[in-house]
């Protein structure tokens, strides 16, 4: 057994905190049309850098900031994320992280247990916390479709505009329903057939850079 396998948790009071987690609660609740009101996310705040490596040994993609398990929020302290990341956490940065965290958990209820892409469920969670605001929107999508099973940080740049695409052309509810049917997609070309089902095309850099073009 490693060392540093035991960690020590304790409940603290915030008012900000609070104030962020109740809001987003509220705003996605909104967003995803579902009223989750009971055993709602817990938000756990991680100190600082070495906590994170430590807890997430063997799975560590660089520098995480905010994790989703099960339905609790991990998100690393403020301070730190400042100190030790050198990453501004603005209160509306810091705010969007811990919304884009839930977003997840939100997701995961609405797909029933489903998934689809890896660049679907990032992008939604960019797009519903907001984060898009924060990121250049790209003058060309390339690279975000190779990101179906596994993550990385190049997600990030593209898929919260590709969502936003889809919501501005189509609409939320059609989002919805594609996230609501990821369950009976079971391979990149079965998540193909349902996209096309629902958006009348397979999801291509041609199809996403086509509606760039007319939004
Ligand atoms: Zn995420």
């Amino acid at each position: 057994m490693p060392s540093n396998m035991i960690f020590r948790m304790e409940p603290f009071e915030d008012r900000e905190l609070n104030q962020i987690l109740s809001d987003s609660m509220k705003e996605l609740n909104s967003f995803y049309g579902i009223n989750w009101n009971q055993h709602i996310p817990r938000l756990v705040v991680v100190p600082n850098r070495k906590t994170v490596e430590l807890w997430k040994q063997g799975d560590n993609h660089g520098w995480i900031t905010g994790w989703l398990e099960g339905r609790s929020v991990y998100v690393v302290d403020r301070t730190a994320l400042q100190t030790e990341a050198n990453k501004t956490a603005e209160t509306d940065q810091y705010r969007a992280l811990i919304k884009h965290e839930l977003s997840h958990a939100f997701y995961n209820i609405v797909a029933k247990g489903g998934r689809g892409p890896v660049w679907l469920q990032e992008g939604v969670a960019v797009y519903s916390s907001g984060q898009n605001s924060f990121r250049t929107r790209p003058a060309v999508f390339h690279q975000c479709l190779e990101f179906y099973s596994r993550g990385g940080k190049d997600v990030y740049t593209e898929s919260g505009y590709m969502i936003q695409l889809l919501v501005d052309t189509f609409g939320k509810k059609t989002l919805l329903n594609l996230i609501g049917k990821t369950k009976e997609a079971n391979s990149p070309e079965e998540f193909d057939h349902l996209f096309e089902s629902i958006y009348g095309s397979k999801p291509t850099y041609q199809y996403f850079n086509n509606l760039s073009k007319n939004n």
